[in-house]
């Protein structure tokens, strides 16, 4: 009998202190595939798409794909692009024998604090309870009861750096083929604890997370659960379920609640660790000019506060500021986030000098207000090209109109769609070879170390105050559930 299963993803990290709401553009500026591009994108690259079409291959599977999207990490999804999104999954989902979606899980909109709980409950409101309905999700997901009461297994990425969203989604179709044949009927439980931030941010290579993973192997392992998924959660969203979790997907419901709250036991005990430490500003500078005679690999500099992986606006200043009043030489800095000064560039024409309030305009009183200054522009592009990898190589991407513009002996490149750096032809694409910088600058908390970090002699890590900060009791949370850590003193 040939199974007929729907594949989707619907991606989307919400900063709910955001002032960008993301509607149906947002989307479209990072991508949107229906039904019949998406096979062509997706077959044959390492992403989670492409592992569930070598699946479908290998257990005779005839697909249904309406839909893949994502959008950058910003504010609120606004709820006509829900609508439109989740009604493509929707509709498409009648007569089908099983279901694998691959999710953010931490995705707000206008009127729910738990998008893919919504959706998941109204798949399964559709589709009734014997339809195994099964979902990849990212570590840092704010895993909801609801999503847990929704789905018949949740397994998330266990890599930070995210590089394995395609072992986890062939393990998702390996279930899920296994749920169909009615081999198991498996079920999640889902345990947290007053955290709001823990677990070192989610960084798999440190001790709290690797001794989850580690406890969740020999767990799984020993046949007491089908898989245990480790989520560090998302601290920059005002919402209730906020936090680390531990969920466990088993056939026996009581038995999974067991084993994640004794995991979660752990992570409480461990909430107190951090391997995180910024350097000031100052001292940054100081560094990357005292290393720019030593040739060799260039400084790598990342500005955590302003990373628009985490739905910062990425057209903070301070960092950029900094580095040209430290006359700082042969600088690549990636990147500001400004439609206009891209236009304003594009205007000009390269080889021309053009005269910009550059970035930080979204919210001047986060990271810092406009640059003021004269610009030579270098090259220009519509922004799209193939990503190297680890992280996504082999597919396209868009940053819509982009610039390189050269101040005194800094290349910053500007972009008109916000994204971080993860990806070396992020520099390439536009001409700059970024292992020949003495200065290599980035926007991003963690997710830039695959790519950038082998090139790099040693990495510094500033916050300079953008949207992003660590700063969490300068947040304005107020849905939360309370007391909790750091917030209390708990
Ligand atoms: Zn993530």
């Amino acid at each position: 009998m040939t199974r007929r299963v729907l594949i989707a993803e619907f991606m989307h990290e919400t900063n709910t202190f955001s002032v960008q709401l993301t509607g149906e553009e947002a989307f479209q500026a990072h991508g949107v595939y229906l039904g019949n591009e998406i096979p062509q994108a997706f077959r044959s690259s390492r992403t989670s798409m492409g592992a569930a079409f070598e699946a479908a291959d290998r257990f005779g599977w005839n697909l249904v794909h309406p839909l893949v999207t994502g959008a950058n990490p910003s504010g609120r999804v606004t709820d006509s692009a829900f609508e439109l999104f989740a009604g493509h999954i929707l509709n498409a989902c009648d007569g089908v024998d099983g279901v694998l979606l691959h999710l953010h899980g931490a995705m707000a909109t206008e009127s729910s604090d738990d998008g893919e709980g919504e959706l998941l409950a109204r798949l399964r409101k559709r589709l009734g309870a014997d339809i195994p309905i099964v979902a990849v999700l990212d570590l840092h997901a704010t895993l909801t009861q609801m999503m847990a009461d929704n789905a018949n297994a949740l397994i998330s990425y266990r890599t930070y750096p995210h590089i394995d969203q395609y072992e986890r989604t062939w393990q998702a179709a390996e279930l899920l083929e296994r749920a169909m044949a009615g081999e198991i009927r498996p079920r999640v439980a889902v345990a947290r604890r007053p955290i709001l931030y823990a677990l070192d941010g989610g960084r798999t290579t440190s001790p709290p997370f690797k001794e989850l993973l580690r406890r969740g192997d020999a767990i799984e392992a020993a046949g007491d659960a089908l898989v245990v998924s480790v989520q560090a959660g998302f601290s920059s969203a005002d919402v209730h379920d906020i936090g680390p979790s531990v969920a466990v997907t088993a056939d026996d419901r009581g038995r999974a609640q067991a084993i994640a709250e004794e995991l979660m036991d752990y992570a409480w005990e461990q909430r107190r660790f951090s391997s995180i430490s910024f350097t000031p500003l100052a001292e940054a500078m100081a560094r990357a000019k005292a290393g720019e005679e030593l040739g060799g690999k260039p400084l790598l500099m990342s500005d955590y506060s302003d990373n628009p992986g985490s739905g910062a606006y990425g057209d903070a200043t301070n960092l950029l500021r900094a580095v040209l009043a430290a006359k700082l030489r042969n600088v690549g800095f990636h990147a500001i986030c400004d439609p206009q000064a891209a236009l304003a560039a594009q205007a000009a024409g390269v080889g021309k000098t053009v005269r910009l309030a550059l970035g930080g305009k979204v919210d001047p009183s986060t990271g810092g207000g406009p640059l003021e200054l004269d610009a030579h522009v270098v090259a220009l592009t519509d922004g799209r090209f193939i990503c190297y990898g680890p992280m996504a190589g082999g597919v396209w991407r868009n940053y819509g109109l982009s610039a390189l513009l050269r101040v005194d002996d800094v290349e910053i490149i500007v972009i008109t769609h916000n994204g971080q750096a993860t990806d070396l032809a992020q520099f390439t694409s536009l001409g700059v070879d970024p292992t020949r910088k003495s200065t290599l600058i980035v926007k991003s908390m963690q997710h830039f170390r695959a790519a950038f970090e082998p090139v790099a002699r040693e990495v510094l890590e500033v916050d300079t105050g953008a949207l992003s900060t660590r700063n969490f009791k300068e947040r304005p949370y107020r849905n939360v559930r309370r007391p909790i850590f750091p917030l209390d003193d708990i």
